[in-house]
């Protein structure tokens, strides 16, 4: 049984993305051990494209690393057969520590209670763990405090199971030029390191850059990049890429019509009467509602896509459904739909959906709700 609702994820694209990304960030650099690395972040079921089959494809396609929210992610994905290292990017404290060892995972340290809570667990299995320390550099998020560090790191390194291999720091405005915090935190990172190397963390393999940082400024390029909405095809609003570098969506949002029917002038479509016919009007409807992902935010102000045209979203959008006006297009039963990208010339684009609805990209695609259909193109294929 497929719904006529599902997300359509094709994995091809997904690696010609990640590969398009690593060739950017290893360009001009000869030595293959200089070379900038990508992190691919897969967290929250790899941004709604699910996590199992978007591991895999990026393994396929030579990540050197992968990265997850936390430790039950990590887990998913390990217990999928993921062999690369993966990061877990979450705070500890709160979380079952022992996964990490069982599974091999790669933990963040973001505080010396973090650190001395590994160091006894690395203890008890009598095991060595590699783990990336994490510097707040202004994002107050997770993370050791940039300018409290030769405080903190002293309870950090007495650690001796715990193998400090990487540091990284997470960008809180990479996508705003109007601010100045961005370059603020690149100048606090970098002294940070230098507070490292007096505690004999010198040399580590230094991260920090998102999506949206990596586009900005090559400087923050690093020994890694970490993004997460560029390998799912997206450039993040207000940034613009290098000539001859391009990705693709990964996620397109299909469904199909289930009913068409006529509505006289005066009469009220859906929940509350929202949407009144003015003159004679098609209504068709869409079995996708607020249950899979779409904001309520786009009754009467969303479109979607039938027979490559743009068709406006009329009424509320209801749990299960979503009613178009379909009065100027010739449609019938079963036509396909398209809720998120393209269709003939037209596209609903995640960018200016998010735009519309006020939030970001990311929130778009991880909204593609639990009873949505994943149909992958393209699984266990390496072309290039
Ligand atoms: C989510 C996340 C990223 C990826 O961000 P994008 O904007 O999707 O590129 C990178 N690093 C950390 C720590 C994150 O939490």
């Amino acid at each position: 049984m497929v719904r006529p609702t599902f997300a359509q994820i094709d994995l091809d694209i997904l690696k010609t993305n990640y590969r398009s990304v690593s060739r950017l960030v290893s360009e001009s650099v000869s030595k293959p051990d200089l070379r900038t690395s990508v992190i691919a972040v897969v967290k929250a079921n790899a941004y709604g494209h699910g996590a199992v089959a978007v591991a895999r494809a990026l393994e396929e396609a030579g990540a050197s690393m992968l990265a997850c929210a936390d430790i039950e992610e990590g887990v998913q994905l390990r217990e999928a057969g993921v062999a690369i290292p993966i990061l877990v990017f979450g705070a500890l404290n709160v979380s079952d520590l022992n996964g990490i060892v069982e599974h091999g995972l790669t933990p963040t340290v973001s505080s010396p209670s973090a650190a001395r809570a590994l160091q006894v667990m690395a203890e008890k299995k009598r095991s060595l763990i590699n783990c990336h320390l994490k510097i707040d550099t202004g994002m107050n998020r997770f993370g050791l405090r940039h300018d409290n560090l030769r405080k903190t790191l002293p309870e950090v390194v007495v650690n001796k199971n715990l193998i400090f291999d990487s540091v990284y720091t997470h960008f809180a405005t990479a996508e705003n030029f109007n601010l100045p915090l961005f370059e603020k935190q690149q100048k606090r990172f970098l002294n940070a390191q230098k507070v490292l190397s007096e505690f004999s963390l010198r040399g580590l393999y230094c991260h920090a850059a998102n999506s949206a940082a990596l586009l900005r400024d090559r400087r923050c390029w690093l020994n890694a990049v970490r993004p997460g909405l560029l390998l799912y095809g997206i450039v993040p609003p207000s940034l613009k890429v290098p000539t001859d570098f391009k990705v693709r969506p990964v996620m397109t949002l299909r469904s199909k019509i289930v009913s068409v029917k006529g509505v006289r002038v005066g009469e009220t479509v859906g929940y509350g009467g929202n949407f009144s016919a003015s003159k004679p009007t098609r209504i068709a409807v869409v079995p996708a509602g607020y249950a899979d992902g779409l904001d309520v935010r786009l009754s009467g102000t969303g479109y979607v896509l039938v027979r490559g045209r743009r068709v406006p979203i009329v009424g509320s959008i209801c749990m299960d459904s979503i009613m178009i006006d379909v009065t100027d297009v010739h449609v019938a039963t079963g036509d396909d739909v398209v809720l998120i990208g393209d269709q003939g010339d037209e596209c609903i684009d995640v960018i200016q959906m998010s735009k519309w609805l006020g939030t970001v990209p990311h929130e778009i695609l991880c909204r593609t709700g639990s009873r949505i259909g994943r149909l992958y193109k393209n699984i266990g294929t390496s072309s290039e």
